[in-house]
């Protein structure tokens, strides 16, 4: 039996705080292997300036190079609904343990999540604060008595909306993103 950590995102573009983010898990938890998965329309916020599904998986392989990029949720098209990419990714992985990895944002709003109950019987949802507020993340109540990790992992507060912005400003996103990805958007005008 596998330990297979999922990191879902829009990754519009991926940028350390995603790989920070997983890479503490991977180590933390001992897993066998990652996948990531971006997402070809998210369901839960607006896809202002979404790069192309290949630009963002491109982008998933130079930030993860140690990563398996899923191509799931591109190949369903339409919304991405995570319920029905897990039940994919427990026909592919039988028998296997899934983590399932969230920043702040998302285990908070995590209730309102499409068939929210059953997701939680697949998978242990690993969390990490994602906001420098000084207050620790609590579990919230709706998920009291589930497999829910909440790790002390100090939060890193940036955004790919952020990234977004300063590039369609000409400012510099060093030190948000891998330097390979950083190359790829300049050479391939994304986010101008
Ligand atoms: P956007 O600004 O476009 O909304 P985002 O930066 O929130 O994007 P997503 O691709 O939507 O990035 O995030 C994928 C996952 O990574 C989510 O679970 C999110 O909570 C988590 N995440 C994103 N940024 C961070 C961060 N800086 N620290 C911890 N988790 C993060």
């Amino acid at each position: 039996m596998s330990r297979i950590g999922i990191f879902g995102g829009t990754f519009n573009p991926p940028h350390i705080g995603h790989t920070r983010l997983a890479e503490h898990f991977v180590k933390e938890l001992k897993l066998d292997r990652l996948l990531v998965i971006p997402t070809y329309q998210p369901p839960h916020k607006s896809a202002d300036n979404l790069a192309s599904g290949e630009d963002r998986i491109n982008m998933c392989m130079l930030a993860f190079p140690d990563a398996v990029i899923s191509t799931v949720e591109m190949n369903r098209g339409g919304k991405s609904y995570t319920y029905d990419t897990l039940c994919e990714i427990k026909e592919q992985y039988p028998g296997d343990e899934l983590f399932f990895i969230v920043g702040s944002d998302m285990l908070l709003s995590f209730n309102r999540w499409y068939r929210s109950e059953e997701i939680l019987d697949m998978i242990t949802l690993c969390a990490a604060d994602r906001e420098d507020d000084g207050a620790e993340l609590e579990m919230p109540e709706f998920l009291k008595g589930k497999r829910v990790i909440i790790t002390k992992l100090p939060p890193f507060e940036l955004s790919s909306t952020q990234i977004r912005e300063c590039v369609s400003k000409g400012e510099s996103t060093q030190g948000m993103l891998d330097e390979a990805v950083r190359f790829y958007i300049d050479e391939k005008g994304l986010y101008r």
